[in-house]
């Protein structure tokens, strides 16, 4: 392996739902000799993956104490707030010791501002250090089959990306290179924001159909056969029982939680108000999953039980002749 390669010092911050499975990933997949130092605000998860891989993974005290350890840092929290904490505290953040060299990579799904204020810092004050957004998608499912996919920010171009795309895939399957810095998080807000105003569309669609006397299933097909084909639609239709395999099948379980939903939506918003973009879909899509990230029937679901927030039939199978 090309030394360049090695990583055999590298951090970790934030070890949850996603975190935690991608930290696994390269526990077992980096090369014997390399060490990960770790960090939480939740000392047991610290503890916890301390004690899966002894001598592998080393427990951090902040993420201070991290960054003075090693030589890469990924890290993975829920905000923008906890995103400056990380970098930016002044007594225990990365960038309250010297970073320089170092090469910061933040997974977490935030918006474009906060993600650049940190670069900037991190610009003017260590100019050698390089510091890239690189949120992820596909779920915690993804995070733990390592199929998930990266969105860097950053031209393919740039000096990093073989390094980075190196990282990358030892936790996840796609790593695109978005074109510059902020802009892979402005992909994923897109993303996100367009697969969330899908997934309205679609339960609106298929509760008018069906409203109307339509199998559910001849819905499917037809949208499948029709323009309205996409993904949501065919692999995580909102309707249960017409995919077997999609979330709202399992009583929308396994999934991206509304909630998550409605915090991506409401920064792709944000970022469309910001740089001038006409949205006549946001404001009422943002309302929407605001409504149901507080619907105690919706709650830690899927994001897709939006078809049960806007009153669609669940119950359709057993209405249906031949069934
Ligand atoms: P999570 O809440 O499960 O985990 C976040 C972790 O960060 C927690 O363990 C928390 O204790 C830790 N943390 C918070 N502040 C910290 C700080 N200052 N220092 C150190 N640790 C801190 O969230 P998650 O589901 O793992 O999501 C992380 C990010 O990934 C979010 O931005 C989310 O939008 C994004 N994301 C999540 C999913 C998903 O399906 N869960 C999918 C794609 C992207």
């Amino acid at each position: 392996m090309s030394e360049d390669f090695r990583f055999s010092t590298l951090g970790f911050i934030g070890l949850g739902a996603m975190g935690r499975p991608m930290l696994v990933h390269l526990a077992n997949k980096l090369p014997p000799d390399s060490r990960i130092y770790v960090f939480d605000v939740v000392e047991q998860v610290v503890d916890e993956v301390c004690d899966q891989f002894p001598e592998r993974i080393l427990k951090g005290s902040s993420a201070k104490d991290v960054a003075q350890q090693v030589e890469t840092i990924i890290t993975m929290v829920p905000e923008g707030s906890h995103v400056r904490s990380v970098y930016l505290d002044p007594q225990y953040g990365v960038c309250s010791t010297d970073i320089s060299n170092k090469l910061l990579v933040d997974c977490s799904t935030i918006d474009t501002a906060t993600s650049l204020a940190v670069k900037d810092h991190i610009a003017q004050n260590f100019p050698t250090a390089s510091f890239y957004d690189s949120p992820v998608s596909g779920g915690v499912v993804g995070a733990v089959k390592g199929t998930i996919a990266f969105f860097l920010g950053c031209a393919e171009s740039d000096p990093n990306v073989k390094r980075l795309t190196h990282l990358m895939s030892l936790m996840g399957k796609q790593i695109i290179p978005c074109g510059g810095p902020s802009l892979g998080l402005a992909a994923k807000l897109s993303n996100n924001y367009l697969s969330g105003i899908i997934a309205i569309a679609c339960s609106e669609a298929m509760d008018m159909g069906m409203r109307s006397g339509l199998d559910p299933r001849v819905l499917s097909k037809v949208y499948a056969a029709g323009t309205a084909q996409n993904t949501i639609c065919d692999r995580f239709c909102p309707v249960p029982h017409v995919y077997p395999e999609a979330p709202s099948s399992g009583g929308y379980k396994e999934g991206f939680k509304v909630q998550l939903m409605r915090k991506d939506f409401s920064l792709a918003v944000d970022m469309a108000k910001r740089v001038g973009s006409k949205n006549v879909l946001g404001e009422i899509g943002l309302e929407t999953y605001d409504g149901a990230s507080k619907d105690p029937r919706c709650q830690d679901l899927d994001s897709r039980v939006v078809y049960r927030y806007l009153g669609g039939d669940e119950d359709w199978q057993s209405k249906v002749n031949g069934s």
